[in-house]
């Protein structure tokens, strides 16, 4: 299948190992297809370990003339690479559409964010400040240096191709690190595209590789190799875990940005249409596919059936269709798996008593096509409750107290978004306080940008990305003590 870019040669099916672009050693590939054709648009390599160690060896190269640059020579490049994915964003899109899935509209809009994070650790690199301490002896001089953490790799999914992954080597490189990046099998081409770009940008050659094929294998050799200090991983909490323990044995440091269970709270005080239209866009962007997606919506008794004939009106609204085709909402889910877990979460849901209000099953058009849904009468027996969705389902659990829907909201190992939507004041700090996650959003279903810190706390992960905290995961501190 052929795309029609304005530039074809960003529809790249090579890997960049060590500054060329290749095929696996092998001649092995893995198919990239369409969700919403189930068309192959590409096979990419799927290389061996040999290969992911060239890649290495040649980061580790690159990463010491790199570090030694200044830091304005580092911010330079990516700020024009930063200009050069903003001037592709029509081509970026439609590669990131049809290996993902999302409307167009929604896929320019994660190119542009994924920009964001370039633009703004473009300039972050040149404000990496150290610090000299007031010590204790008179005859002391305490300095801290701030020093690149080294060669880094990363792993990241397919929910966000683009985003998750400037997200990671931006600062990176802003820092003065090297990178390996495994982007999801399931989206690779638009990891491709964005390091075409880079390296028209000027990002030198073996400084930054993509490299393709079986996850457990590149994870092997990411994880246990010496050169790489650091591992940054998106994806699920099960693999995070994983991730961590083959970090260990090299204590590796990591940065883990993992599964979510957020809630969503409508208080009775609240702006109801405002709430509402926070909600689908929390709940529906990405059909659901998000780690920051509303997950369980809380409403107060009583707006509950108010909050409930709103949503359901707007739900219903939305249309269903392939991202190509102009005014979707909501695209395919990513792949069969994550329609059977969909199903499975309706099924054990209406076998202990919840209903649906609207949607509810496979879409007419086939395929991977889910109905956005809302079920009510939900409780906390139900699989919803503990689980990730990842899909265009909103659970709604009707709740009496303030005091009852922080205990329910803290009630999962998760803590990475949460919303809530009222108006009084004294609540909205008690409340903000008491909630377990990484991030609040107060009045709003839309949290995530450039400048500020993205992260969770508990099984959700550690570290934080965007905001001026996000290069500290690429930074060492060095104190140096100076008698004099
Ligand atoms: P998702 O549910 O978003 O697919 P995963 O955690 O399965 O989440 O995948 C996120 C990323 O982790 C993908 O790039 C995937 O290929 C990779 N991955 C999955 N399993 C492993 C593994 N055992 N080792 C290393 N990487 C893995």
């Amino acid at each position: 299948m052929t795309l029609s870019l304005n530039d074809s040669s960003l529809l790249e099916s090579r890997n960049l190992i060590a500054g060329d672009w290749v095929a696996a050693a092998s001649g092995k590939t893995i198919s990239v297809t369409n969700p919403a054709t189930r068309a192959t648009i590409a096979k990419v390599p799927a290389v061996d370990r040999s290969e992911i160690a060239l890649a290495i060896a040649a980061a580790a190269t690159a990463q010491e003339a790199w570090a030694a640059r200044p830091a304005k020579e580092r911010a330079n490049i990516l700020r024009r690479w930063f200009d050069l994915v903003v001037a592709a964003t029509d081509d970026l899109a439609l590669i990131l559409t049809s290996e993902q899935g999302k409307p167009l509209a929604e896929a320019r809009g994660e190119i542009a964010y994924a920009a964001s994070y370039i633009e703004w650790f473009a300039e972050e690199a040149k404000r990496v400040y150290g610090d000299t301490v007031p010590g204790p002896a008179a005859d002391r001089r305490i300095i801290v240096l701030k020093q690149p953490v080294g060669v880094t790799a990363a792993i990241t999914p397919w929910n966000f191709p683009a985003a998750m992954i400037t997200r990671k080597i931006a600062p990176a490189l802003a820092a003065g690190c090297a990178m390996v990046l495994k982007p999801a099998s399931q989206t690779p081409l638009t990891a491709l595209a964005l390091a075409i770009l880079a390296e028209r940008a000027g990002v030198p050659k073996g400084l930054l590789s993509v490299v393709t094929g079986s996850a457990r294998e590149i994870g092997a050799e990411l994880t246990s190799n010496p050169v790489i200090r650091k591992l940054s991983f998106t994806g699920s909490t099960e693999v995070g875990k994983e991730l961590m323990k083959q970090c260990a044995d090299t204590v590796k440091r990591t940065s883990m940005e993992l599964g979510g269970n957020a809630p969503f709270i409508v208080f009775d005080d609240a702006d109801i249409d405002a709430a509402v239209e926070g909600a689908m866009a929390s709940k529906y962007r990405n059909a659901g596919q998000t780690c920051v997606c509303a997950n369980r919506l809380f409403v107060q008794a009583g707006v509950h059936d108010a909050f409930v004939e709103r949503l359901a009106r707007r739900v219903a609204s939305l249309k269903v269709g392939a991202g190509t085709e102009p005014d979707v909402d909501i695209g395919p889910l990513i792949d069969d798996a994550a329609v059977s877990k969909v199903r499975e979460l309706l099924d054990d849901a209406a076998s202990k008593g919840a209903t649906v209000a609207v949607g509810g099953g496979a879409h007419a058009l086939g395929g991977t096509f889910f109905e956005p849904t809302v079920v009510t009468g939900t409780t906390r027996e139900m699989a919803f409750f503990h689980e990730e969705i990842f899909g265009p389902i909103a659970p709604i659990f009707r709740f009496d107290s303030e005091e009852e829907v922080i205990r329910l909201a803290n009630d999962t190992p998760f803590g990475l978004a949460s919303y809530f939507y009222g108006r009084d004041v004294g609540r909205i700090f008690r409340v903000a306080e008491k909630l377990e996650y990484g991030m609040v959003g107060i009045n709003t279903g839309l949290i995530s940008n450039e400048a500020a810190p993205f992260g969770g706390v508990k099984e959700s992960g550690q570290g934080r990305e965007g905001s001026r905290y996000g290069i500290d995961d690429y930074i060492e501190l060095k104190y140096i003590c100076l008698q004099l």
